[in-house]
């Protein structure tokens, strides 16, 4: 279906749940989410019908997220059922990657076809300062579990944080030389209560251009990052730049949240409520969410941070 501004919405983000093993410092506080009544979360009947009514208006494409979505002890069987969808052709996950070792075969089995796995460092001390609770091995055994499970690509996601990673971009972008990943790196949002890092940890992704001469555009893939490659590399280097260049006016997403809220943008306080309904009356409420997505979000800053009235753990990141 097409929105008031004629972009085609095809992309459903499906949250399945706010919960998390770690704690990153720009997404979650040190003691997690204040836990919501299990009754008001969707369950996953709840969830597989809302993918069947956004199908039905045209969505074709799912990305699972959270919250982290293999703590969900139903994410097996949530990936089996929304392939299984008629109309769905994409199931993509995006995780933190620390719970894919025993997860990443029976996903990929369940018909999920990518994933997205989070690595903001490359430096042992640095990955549990900023995870607040894992380990760098448990992160590289995940990346390692979905390269050898087969998924069609595997994206590494690195928010860009000056003074904790912004010494690190040259590391991080040799792993496309290394393995057959692309590495995205991701401008930090000012989020509702992010609040460990303030303005000055702010980065462009020009940083990342300024520190990798060598690297040539690359054709896009279709998705919200622009692409390079350097020379010899397996994989392309990604930058997302939703402060210093945002990406409305190519928007073709809905956001479903564990608690059944749509977000017709990840930056409004907008929201839709789906639990309980049934599944002719969730396509309803996915119509008028996508006829209120809005042409683009305020342009953000430290300043006017986003108004979402929530952490990214809470819409699905
Ligand atoms: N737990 C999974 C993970 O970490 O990949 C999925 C959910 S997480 C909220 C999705 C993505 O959002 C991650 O790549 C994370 O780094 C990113 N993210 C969270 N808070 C952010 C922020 N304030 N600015 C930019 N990216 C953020
Ligand atoms: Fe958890 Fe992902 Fe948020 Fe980190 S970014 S706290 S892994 S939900």
């Amino acid at each position: 279906m097409e929105d008031r501004f004629g972009r085609r919405i095809t992309y459903l983000r499906l949250s399945v749940t706010e919960l998390c093993n770690l704690r990153c410092r720009y997404c979650m506080p040190d003691d997690g989410v204040c836990k919501k009544r299990h009754e008001d979360m969707l369950t996953e009947e709840e969830m597989i019908a809302a993918v069947e009514a956004a199908a039905s208006l045209g969505i074709s494409k799912v990305r699972i997220t959270g919250g982290e979505p293999l703590v969900k002890k139903n994410i097996v069987s949530i990936c089996r059922r929304t392939a299984a969808v008629e109309g769905i052709r994409e199931v993509c996950l995006t995780t933190n990657g620390t719970l894919l070792p025993a997860l990443a075969a029976p996903l990929r089995q369940a018909g999920v076809t990518r994933v997205n796995i989070s690595l903001d460092t490359l430096d042992e001390e640095k990955y549990t300062y900023i995870t607040r609770r894992g380990t760098l091995q448990q992160a590289l055994d995940g990346i390692r579990a979905a390269l050898d499970a087969g998924f069609e690509k595997v994206k590494i996601n690195t928010v860009l944080i000056g003074g904790f990673n912004d010494d690190e971009i040259l590391s991080l972008a040799d792993l496309t030389r290394s393995l057959p990943v692309d590495v995205r790196f991701i401008e930090l949002m000012p989020m509702y209560d992010s609040g460990d890092f303030s303005a000055s940890a702010f980065r462009s992704c020009d940083m990342v251009l300024q520190a990798l001469p060598e690297a040539e555009p690359a054709r896009s893939d279709g998705g919200v990052a622009r692409l390079y490659h350097l020379p010899g590399a397996l994989g392309n280097i990604g930058l997302i730049r939703p402060i210093s260049e945002h990406f409305c006016a190519a928007c073709n997403r809905l956001r479903l949240t564990a608690d059944g809220k749509l977000k017709p943008c990840l930056h409004s306080g907008d929201e839709y409520s789906i639990k309980g309904l049934s599944k002719e009356q969730m396509a309803e409420q996915m119509r008028a969410a996508i006829l209120a997505k809005p042409q683009w979000h305020e342009p953000l800053s430290y300043c006017t941070r986003s108004r979402a009235h929530r952490d990214m753990n809470q819409i699905g990141g």
